[in-house]
């Protein structure tokens, strides 16, 4: 679970990027976060990462008020949170097994559980074929599911996905909200930020409107525009 009470984070230069935002995302919901360019989405992704420090307010993720996690415990904290991007972020000289095993790896886990664990998130996403196919040899879409297989492996509660589709080709955008949906099903939290209007359309999930730093809806089954 995802809950953001009363959290305001102002940047050093003095911009204010949340005020007194409040909300509660139940383990296992989707949900998208909508609105301008500069509302300030990537900054509540940020803050969940612990990348940033809210100004004030305290932010729980599961049951860590994660504002309190010491530096050197951050490693171990965003373990449990999995992150796709837009710009997918492989590494493109590593095979599609190397760039998933690596998520693995530095957790500690044993090669023998490396072999197991990745053919089967790599089944999840499709790509069992492709598994020794370097990442820069892919498609976008092939990189994409690369990417969510990455953030699965280490069994995440909440997965931030920035903007997962911008990249793609609609087809390629579909296929990839299928895989978030059934990632969703297996109880995974889902947090996707997104400005593509026809995929919040068609979803129909809850979806937080943000405007200026301020939540300016926060609707159930909800649509790009309210
Ligand atoms: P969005 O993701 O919705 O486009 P952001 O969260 O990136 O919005 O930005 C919200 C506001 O905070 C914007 O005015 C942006 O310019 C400002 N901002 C974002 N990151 C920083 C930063 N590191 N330093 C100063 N201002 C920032």
């Amino acid at each position: 679970m995802i809950l953001f009470t009363d959290v305001t984070k102002t940047y050093d230069n003095g911009t204010k990027a949340l005020s007194n935002v409040n909300f509660f995302v139940e383990q296992g919901e989707f949900v998208f976060i909508i609105g301008a360019s500069g509302a300030g989405k990537s900054t509540i992704t940020k803050l969940i990462l612990r990348e940033e420090m809210p100004s004030s307010g305290s932010i729980t993720i599961n049951t860590t008020d994660i504002t309190q996690i010491p530096n050197k415990e951050l490693p171990y904290y965003r373990r449990t949170v999995g992150v796709v991007f837009q710009d997918f972020r492989l590494l493109s000289n590593k095979s599609v097994f190397d760039n998933v095993a690596f998520a693995l790896q530095v957790t500690g886990a044993s090669s023998r559980e490396i072999r197991r664990k990745v053919p089967e998130v790599l089944s999840i996403v499709g790509l069992t074929h492709k598994a020794k196919v370097r990442a820069d040899e892919l498609s976008g879409g092939e990189k994409q599911r690369v990417a969510l297989a990455r953030a699965i492996i280490n069994n995440p509660p909440v997965l931030l996905a920035d903007e997962p589709t911008g990249n793609l080709d609609p087809v390629n955008a579909a296929e990839i909200m299928k895989i978030l949906n059934l990632i969703n099903k297996s109880g995974t939290t889902i947090l996707i930020v997104t400005h593509a209007s026809e995929i919040v359309d068609k979803m129909r999930r809850r979806v937080i409107e943000i405007d200026r730093g301020v939540i300016v809806r926060d609707q159930k089954f909800g649509a790009y525009s309210a």
